[in-house]
């Protein structure tokens, strides 16, 4: 399936799943009197914004209320009345696992953001990151964003990736620098597809590469120049006869990568050779 075709069709079970969401909420509210978190944020939007400090991102009193509603209505639980000391003081309880989401709704409710905002989004965005890497990636460019913050949301990827996928991280992409690579060489985060002789033309594949040829083995080596390809994986270029895991990506050899093996396994002939000589 295509990525516009599989982004359409979430977009669209996204909608499903809310308008179900809407009309139960709807049939509750007839049985019972239930909290109304968006009635309740348009009475007290201002107030709950300064004391959780969110009142100096410039959000809209809309954006702010739409990045809320369904955090405030999870907090209000079975309460049917909450003044809004009780609603922060709950805020402020669960606020590590409530940050990221609030984190994720300004990303989502923003089509673009401003430096505060996304250095907001950025610094506590969580696991979140997975879904919303690309916008913040490309976000930040916009911004005209130096190393810092990019490293800021590269490390938080990568722990995201951990936390939820486990281990091994996917290999780099030159592009963008996000552990994000697949196998196809298409990258996860800011889209580039990638030939094998762009990826290989990277300084980091270029190092990884020269690091393997001197630690492997001359058997090793001669495996490889008969198999033509070699695996990447986030940390190193290895053999294909190493265990491999379902992040890593052949990369295909060239005439020349295949020539700097050739001059590898002769130094080595030579060497010893000249060390029987002596
Ligand atoms: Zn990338």
């Amino acid at each position: 399936m295509s990525r516009r075709r599989r982004g359409k069709r979430k977009k669209l079970e996204k909608e499903e799943k809310e308008t179900t969401r809407k009309r139960r909420r709807r049939s509750y509210t007839r049985r019972r009197r239930e909290f109304d978190a968006e009635a309740w944020l348009k009475r007290n939007i201002e107030e709950l914004a300064q004391n959780l400090g969110l009142d100096t991102l410039g959000l809209t009193r809309e954006e702010l209320i739409e990045a809320l509603v369904k955090i405030v209505e999870e907090l209000a639980g079975a309460s049917t009345y909450i003044d809004v000391n009780t609603m922060v003081k709950r805020f402020r309880r669960y606020y590590d696992r409530i940050a990221p989401l609030i984190a994720a709704n300004i990303a989502e409710v923003r089509a673009h953001m401003t430096k505060e905002q996304l250095e907001f989004v950025a610094s506590n965005i969580g696991d979140f990151i997975l879904i919303f890497a690309p916008k913040l990636y490309s976000e930040a460019k916009r911004l005209g964003y130096s190393e810092d913050l990019m490293q800021i949301l590269q490390q938080q990827w990568i722990r995201a990736w951990i936390n939820r996928r486990g281990t091994p991280i996917p290999p780099r992409c030159p592009k963008c620098g996000f552990n994000a690579l697949t196998p196809d060489l298409t990258c996860l985060v800011c889209g580039v597809a990638l030939s094998d002789k762009e990826l290989k033309a990277s300084p980091e594949f270029k190092y990884m590469f020269k690091e393997f040829i001197k630690r492997a083995s001359t058997e090793e080596l001669e495996y490889i120049l008969k198999a033509g390809y070699v695996i990447l994986s986030a940390h190193e270029v290895k053999s294909p006869k190493e265990p491999r895991t379902k992040v890593d990506i052949e990369i295909f050899l060239s005439a020349n990568e295949k020539e700097e093996i050739r001059k590898e396994l002769s130094n080595r002939r030579e060497s010893q050779n000249s060390s029987r000589a002596n």
